[in-house]
Order: structure tokens, then C-alpha cells, then sequence
């Protein structure tokens, strides 16, 4: 009788114990909690194309001192981003902010640092949030004016693009910045064929990722210091017409869309 209380007594106490840990593990196990993802640059291009989750776009600006973009370079970005994707606003919100990095950036690190200093989520309740940090300093490939380096993070070199300017000016940095701004979007967006397989052949064969076409924003050479050099004069700050299709026909389902964050309910494919 005694044994009998004594295992009785232990197998009690075995029982609460399995309790408490399987608790304890429904509690704070990293099951539970589930990482953001951050994907790969055009991840979120349904998300922005689509508005039954997404009603809102607000870009974070996250800039150090003497780096911060010229408004009419933010305005661009939310006037290009407007034309693409429906949504009841598009905003942007500028916070100066010290990135506590020395030397020079690689991609590893620029994906670090953006989700330690942005502000919340790339999906956060019916926001989609892209995050744009202009820093001091370069990127480790000094030809590199600006890199999208996931589905929602980018990062400018201004300092490198003010260097990137010809001696008269044409184009000029201000109009370097904003296209390479708008060019980093563009990845964002998928472009070209980043998430997708187009329908038209205007992938740049030689610089994949790329359009052909020289008077797109999406063409490679608008993102390497040697812009000045290649185009001359005035700088393509726009989607053209096989980038906008892309985003139409992914929009409407007519290409499938890969490697995405976010699906829409009952997406076709
Ligand atoms: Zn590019």
C-alpha cells in the first residue's frame, strides 16, 4: 500500500511536470512566434498590386544626416508606386536615423541593418510597408548606386551618386537620384522577371533582371556610378510599356507570379 501511494505520488508529479513544460512550450517556443519573412525582391508584388489586404502603402525613409533624399524624389516614388498599385493611399514617413555602421556595406549587412531599424513589418495589418535607407558611405561594389535586397528593403548611395555626375552636369545628381530611386522600386516590383516570366522579351540578356530598353528606369545601367557616361542628357525616370504590362498581367493573373509573400484568396495558379 505504501509503494502503491509512493508511485502514485510520482506519477502525479510526472504529470504536472509534462503540463507545465508542454505549456511552457506552447508559450514561448519559436514555433509559436512566427519569424517574418523577408523574401526576395519582387515577393511582394501581389501584396502591392492586389488591395483586399493592403489597402495602404507607406514607405519608410530611414536617412543619415546630410543623405536625406530631395522631396521630389520621394514624391516620384509615391506618384510611380500610385500608378501601379491600388490602394487608398500611398505615403511615405522620413526619419533620420543613425545606422551605426562603419566602412563599407555588403548585402548581408544592409539586410541586417534594415530590419533592425524599420519601423514595423513589411505586412503589417492592411499596411504594406517598403523600407528606402539612404546612408553615408558605399556599397562594397563601388559601382553600386543603389540594391533591393529583399522583398521590401532598399538602399541608396547618395554620396555615390553625387560622384556619379559628368562634368555638365547632364544628367544631373538630382535626376540621378531619382531615378535610381525608382529603379530599386521597380525590383521591388519584380521587374524584369524577377517573380515572373514576361510574356515579351525585354529581359536584358547581358544584365539579367534588367529591360533592354534604354529609355526604361529598368534599364542597368541607371544603378552604376558609370550612368553619366552611358546615358547622356536626360535620364528615363518611368516605367515604360513592357514593364507596365508585366505589372498588369501579374496583376490580372494572365503570369503567374512566384516566390511570393502573400497570395491573394484563391489566386489561379
Ligand atoms: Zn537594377
Amino acid at each position: 500500500m505504501r509503494g502503491y501511494l509512493k508511485n502514485s505520488k510520482a506519477l502525479t508529479l510526472f504529470l504536472v511536470l509534462i503540463l507545465c513544460s508542454s505549456s511552457l512550450t506552447g508559450c514561448f517556443s519559436s514555433e509559436e512566434v512566427l519569424p517574418e519573412k523577408y523574401g526576395i525582391p519582387g515577393g511582394l508584388v501581389l501584396a502591392c498590386l492586389n488591395s483586399s489586404q493592403f489597402n495602404e502603402i507607406i514607405i519608410e525613409v530611414d536617412y543619415e544626416s546630410d543623405q536625406k533624399p530631395r522631396p521630389e524624389t520621394l514624391e516620384m516614388l509615391v506618384d510611380r508606386i500610385s500608378s501601379v498599385c491600388e490602394k487608398q493611399s500611398v505615403t511615405y514617413e522620413l526619419f533620420l536615423t543613425d545606422f551605426e555602421h562603419e566602412g563599407k556595406w555588403t548585402n548581408e549587412e544592409i539586410r541586417l541593418v534594415g530590419r533592425e531599424t524599420r519601423d514595423a513589418d513589411a505586412m503589417n495589418g492592411n499596411q504594406l510597408r517598403f523600407h528606402f535607407m539612404f546612408p553615408s558611405g558605399k556599397h562594397t561594389n563601388e559601382n553600386v548606386l543603389g540594391v533591393a535586397v529583399d522583398a521590401s528593403t532598399v538602399m541608396i548611395f547618395v554620396d555615390n551618386i553625387k560622384e556619379s555626375e559628368n562634368l555638365i552636369q547632364r544628367p544631373s545628381w538630382e535626376n540621378i537620384e531619382a531615378s535610381v530611386t525608382v529603379h530599386e522600386l521597380g525590383h521591388l516590383l519584380g521587374l524584369v522577371n524577377l517573380v515572373y516570366q514576361s510574356n515579351v522579351d525585354h529581359e536584358d540578356p547581358d544584365h539579367p533582371g534588367h529591360s533592354s530598353n534604354d529609355q526604361s528606369v529598368m534599364y542597368w545601367a541607371i544603378e552604376t556610378s558609370d550612368v553619366s557616361n552611358i546615358l547622356f542628357g536626360t535620364l528615363p525616370n518611368e516605367f515604360d510599356s513592357d514593364d507596365l504590362s508585366d505589372l498588369s498581367n501579374l496583376k490580372n493573373s494572365q503570369i503567374q507570379a512566384f516566390d511570393q509573400l502573400w497570395y491573394p484568396e484563391e489566386y489561379l495558379y
